[in-house]
């Protein structure tokens, strides 16, 4: 339970830091740059970036996630088993 907790509060912050960079961007896009050494296009960039690498590991979740659910309705809904039809199964007497 305390697991599950820990996880939600993870979750509900990186969302919440996805917003906030993203709200943060829009606002300093169109700033007064000072040039080469700007430090809000730097910041800029910089947020930019860590989005970026935030988009390809909720990609790469969706993805496991997504396969997982095709192996479960590939396990779940696969036709009928073919028994294995040896010859103890078919109780064939070779000695005859
Ligand atoms: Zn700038």
């Amino acid at each position: 339970m305390k697991r599950r907790v820990i996880a939600v509060l993870v979750c509900v912050c990186f969302v919440v830091a996805l917003l906030f960079s993203a709200v943060s961007v829009s606002e300093n896009i169109h700033h007064a740059c000072s040039g080469d050494a700007c430090q809000i296009c730097l910041y800029i960039s910089h947020i930019a970036h860590t989005l970026k690498q935030l988009r390809v590991v909720a990609f790469t979740a969706v993805s496991i996630i997504l396969c997982g659910i095709a192996a479960l309705f590939v396990i779940a809904f696969r036709g009928p088993q073919q028994a294995h039809h040896g010859l103890i199964s078919l109780k064939v007497q070779l000695n005859r």
